[in-house]
């Protein structure tokens, strides 16, 4: 008997093992699915569209950089991250209104993180592929800047993470 009991117990905890990643692999792809981007409208109807050229002249190089060829701010370099006075924050080049200082968290990135916009159609998601990976890339919705990522890791009420560039934002204190 010993034996069996033996060679029994490494496949009990082989299964045990591979239900556990099958049921995390069902968790994960449903949580994909949520996360699929929505088309949605801008507040308003406000549209700002504008040349390459145009907005070279409004934003600081590093904000062009971000906002129009949706590069990424180093972590921990933005002021607003670790603004805590309470107002809105807007897209840094168009103003149109993104995110409240309520739905602000400390998530420890170093990037200004939210678990709501500010409106449903405050941005828009789009798929992004780029490094190897599948995320969900967060837009304005009135000048298609980019803005950063959403992540399905954040706090309560949502569990959402919008992971911003502090550079895209323009912080008005209420
Ligand atoms: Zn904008």
């Amino acid at each position: 008997m010993k034996p069996i009991i033996a060679l029994l117990i490494p496949v009990f905890l082989l299964t045990g093992g591979l239900l556990a990643c099958v049921g995390q692999t069902q968790q994960n792809s449903q949580v994909t699915a949520s996360r699929e981007p929505k088309a949605t409208d801008s507040p308003g109807g406000r549209r700002v569209v504008k040349t390459n050229a145009e907005w070279k002249k409004i934003l600081t190089a590093d904000q062009y950089a971000v906002m129009r060829e949706k590069g990424t701010e180093r972590a921990g370099t933005s002021p607003l991250n670790r603004n805590k006075e309470k107002g809105v924050y807007a897209c840094a080049g168009c103003r149109n209104p993104l995110f409240s200082s309520a739905a602000k968290f400390e998530s420890g990135t170093g990037w200004p993180s939210f678990y709501e916009p500010i409106a449903k159609n405050a941005v828009h998601e789009e798929h992004d592929r780029s490094y190897g990976m599948d995320r969900v890339e967060i837009l304005c919705s009135v000048c298609d800047a980019h803005l950063g990522h959403v992540f399905d890791d954040g706090p309560k009420p949502t569990g959402l993470r919008y992971c911003m560039n502090g550079v895209a934002l323009s912080f008005e204190k209420k």
